[in-house]
C-alpha cells in the first residue's frame, strides 16, 4: 500500500467515521488518495490500527444495542430519511465520487441510484424479516421461525463502486437490524464516510454505521474480533478468496464476491448496429472499471465478427476520453498510476501474443491534464483462449474479439473461462436465447442486455471464482446473509380457559 506523502505535507485528511464522529486517525500509516483526472494527490487517508479497530467495535456494540431495540417499521422510516437526504446531496456526492474514482459525473451518479435502491428496497424490512408459522404442528402444538440480527456485520469494497456496493451491503445489514463496520476501498474514501455521516442525520444511533479505512492489518483485525459475526466482501478474486477461508477458519459467516471476464456472445442473427452501440457502452463505460463490464465479445461465425469488427471500429475510435468532470467526456481516467502501467501491458502483452490491435488506446495525452491516468478505448480481434487478455482480468478500457466457428463453440468458451460473475447474448432468436440462459455457468445472464446487474430485489452475485459463499447481495438473499434464524415449538398446557368459571362468585 502507498505511504509517499510525507506526513507534514498539508493535504486533507479524510477521516475514519466513528460513534458519530470523524477521527482523524492515530496509527501514524496512511495512504494517497489521488484525482486521477490530474494525477494529483488530492488527500491522506489514514490507516487504523487493531486499537483502533477496537474502538470502532467497541461503539458498533452499543450501536447494535441501541438501533436494534427499534423496531423494524422505525428502523425502515431512518432508512428512507437516509435515502432522502442521499438524494439531496447528490450532486456533491456525484462530484467527489467522480474526481476520487475518475468516472465521468452522470456515471458517479449512477453509482450512488443503484445504491439507493437497495435502501429502498431494504426499508421493506418488517415485512422481509416476517418469519413463518405452522398451527398444530402437533396436537396443540405450534411452530414459528424468527428472523434475528446478528449483531456487527463487517464489509470491505473495492474502489470502483465507492457509493453503490457500500450501501448494498449496510442497507440491507441495518434493516435487519444489525450495526455495521464499512471498510471502504482506501483510493476512493470520502463518499462512504459522507454517506455514514447523512445516515447518523438520518437519525440512525452512533454506531450504527461505522467507517473505517485500512489495509490488510485493519482487515486481518476485523475478521479476527469475535463481535464480528458476519463478514462480506467485494474485491479482486485472490484477496475475496482469501478472506473467506480467513473468515471460515474464525467461524464467520462470510460473503465474498471476485473478479471478472464477462462474454458477450453476438448469434447472426442479432441486431448488430445495437450490439455494436451496447458492447461499447458495456466495455468502455467507466473505463472498463466494472466488475459487469464486458471484456470480451464472441461472434459467431466468420460474417458476424467481420461485421461487428467494421461497427466496433467506427464506433471505438470515436470514443473521448477524458477529465472525469467535463461533460465531452464518454470515459475518464482509470484509478490509479499502477492501474494505467497494468493495462498498457497487457495490450503490449496481447500485440505480443499475436492478437490484432484494431485500436489501440495506449500513449493518450489529454491536453492540460498530462499526468492524469488515462488509457483510451483499445479493440483487440482473433483473441484466443491461451492468450493472457483472454485468461485474466485487465479491468481497463480493453475489448477482445474472440472468433467462434458455431454457437456450441462459444458456449463452450463461456463455460470453461475461469470467472463466471456475467454474461450476455445478443440474438433475435428465442429458442437460442433460451437454451444460452439455461446452460450457461454465470451468475447473472442478459438477453440482448449487456450488463445485466439484477434490480435490488433480486439478488447480485456471480458463480465459480467470482463469488465465494452460498447467499447472493441484495434481495431476499441479502437478509438472509445478515439474520440468523430461531425456530420455536410452543405447547401450553391446559390453562385458564378449561379451568375458567363464568358463574359469578358468590359466598356460602
Ligand atoms: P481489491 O481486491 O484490491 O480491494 C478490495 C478491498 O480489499 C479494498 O477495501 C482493499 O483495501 C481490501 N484489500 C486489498 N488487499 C487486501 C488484503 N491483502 N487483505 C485484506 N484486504 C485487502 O479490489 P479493487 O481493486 O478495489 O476492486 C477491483 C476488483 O473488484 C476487480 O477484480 C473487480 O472485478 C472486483 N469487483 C467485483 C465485484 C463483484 O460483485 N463480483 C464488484 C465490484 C468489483
Amino acid at each position: 500500500m502507498s505511504e509517499k506523502t510525507a506526513p507534514t505535507e498539508t493535504v486533507p485528511v479524510i477521516p475514519h467515521f466513528v460513534h458519530g464522529e470523524r477521527r482523524e486517525g492515530a496509527s501514524g500509516r496512511h495512504s494517497d488518495v489521488y484525482h486521477p483526472a490530474t494525477g494529483s494527490v488530492a488527500g491522506r487517508v489514514p490507516l487504523a490500527s487493531a486499537e483502533e479497530i477496537d474502538a470502532a467495535l467497541a461503539s458498533a456494540e452499543e450501536g447494535f444495542a441501541a438501533w436494534s431495540a427499534l423496531n423494524p417499521q422505525r428502523r425502515g422510516r431512518i432508512l428512507l430519511r437516509w435515502v432522502d437526504l442521499i438524494n439531496e446531496n447528490m450532486d456533491e456526492l456525484a462530484t467527489v465520487l467522480a474526481q476520487e474514482h475518475g468516472k465521468t459525473f452522470p456515471d458517479a451518479k449512477g453509482d450512488i441510484q443503484r445504491g439507493i435502491e437497495v435502501v429502498e428496497f431494504a426499508a421493506g424490512a418488517p415485512h422481509l424479516l416476517k418469519g413463518e408459522f405452522t398451527a398444530d404442528a402437533g396436537t396443540g402444538i405450534d411452530v414459528h421461525s424468527i428472523r434475528q440480527p446478528l449483531g456487527v456485520a463487517v464489509g470491505i469494497t473495492p474502489f470502483n463502486f465507492p457509493a453503490m456496493i457500500p450501501l448494498w451491503k449496510a442497507g440491507i445489514a441495518l434493516a435487519a437490524g444489525n450495526a455495521f463496520v464499512l471498510k471502504p476501498s482506501e483510493r476512493d474514501p470520502s463518499v462512504p464516510v459522507r454517506l455514514a455521516e447523512l445516515a447518523l442525520e438520518a437519525g440512525m444511533p452512533a454506531g450504527a454505521l461505522n467507517v473505517v479505512h485500512g489495509d490488510k492489518a485493519a482487515v486481518d483485525a476485523l475478521i479476527e474480533d469475535p463481535r464480528v459475526k458476519a463478514v462480506g466482501f467485494v474485491g479482486s478474486t485472490p484477496i475475496a478468496q482469501s478472506i473467506y477461508a480467513h473468515a471460515g477458519r474464525m467461524g464467520k459467516r462470510a460473503q465474498c464476491f471476485g473478479g471478472a471476464k464477462n462474454h458477450a456472445v453476438i448469434m447472426p442473427d442479432a441486431d448488430l448496429e445495437m450490439t455494436a452501440d451496447a458492447l461499447v457502452g458495456a466495455a468502455f463505460g467507466s473505463a472498463g472499471e466494472r466488475c459487469m463490464a464486458i471484456s470480451v465479445a464472441v461472434p459467431v461465425g466468420a460474417e458476424t465478427a467481420d461485421r461487428l469488427i467494421a461497427l466496433l471500429r467506427e464506433r471505438v475510435k470515436d470514443l473521448r476520453v477524458g477529465p472525469s468532470l467535463e461533460a465531452s467526456s464518454d470515459f475518464g481516467p482509470v484509478v490509479s498510476k499502477d492501474a494505467k502501467e497494468r493495462i498498457e501491458g497487457y495490450i503490449a502483452a496481447g500485440v505480443e501474443a499475436g492478437a490484432e490491435l484494431v485500436e489501440d488506446g495506449r500513449g493518450v495525452v489529454v491536453e492540460g491534464h498530462e499526468d492524469g491516468f488515462y488509457v483510451g478505448a483499445t479493440l483487440f480481434d482473433r483473441v484466443t483462449p491461451e492468450m493472457s487478455i483472454y485468461r485474466e482480468e485487465i479491468f481497463g478500457p480493453v475489448l477482445s474479439v474472440v472468433r467462434a466457428k458455431d454457437y456450441e463453440e462459444a458456449l463452450t468458451l463461456v463455460n470453461e473461462h475461469e470467472f463466471g460473475n456475467g454474461v450476455a447474448i445478443f440474438t433475435r432468436d428465442g429458442d437460442a436465447a433460451r437454451d444460452f440462459s439455461t446452460r450457461v455457468d454465470t451468475g447473472m445472464v442478459g438477453v440482448n442486455v449487456p450488463i445485466p446487474v439484477p434490480i435490488a430485489y433480486y439478488t447480485f452475485g456471480g458463480w465459480k471464482a467470482s463469488g465465494f459463499g452460498d447467499l447472493n447481495q441484495h434481495g431476499t438473499d441479502g437478509l438472509k446473509f445478515y439474520t440468523k434464524t430461531k425456530t420455536v415449538t410452543t405447547r401450553w398446557p391446559s390453562g385458564v380457559r378449561e379451568g375458567a368459571s363464568f358463574v359469578m362468585p358468590a359466598g356460602s
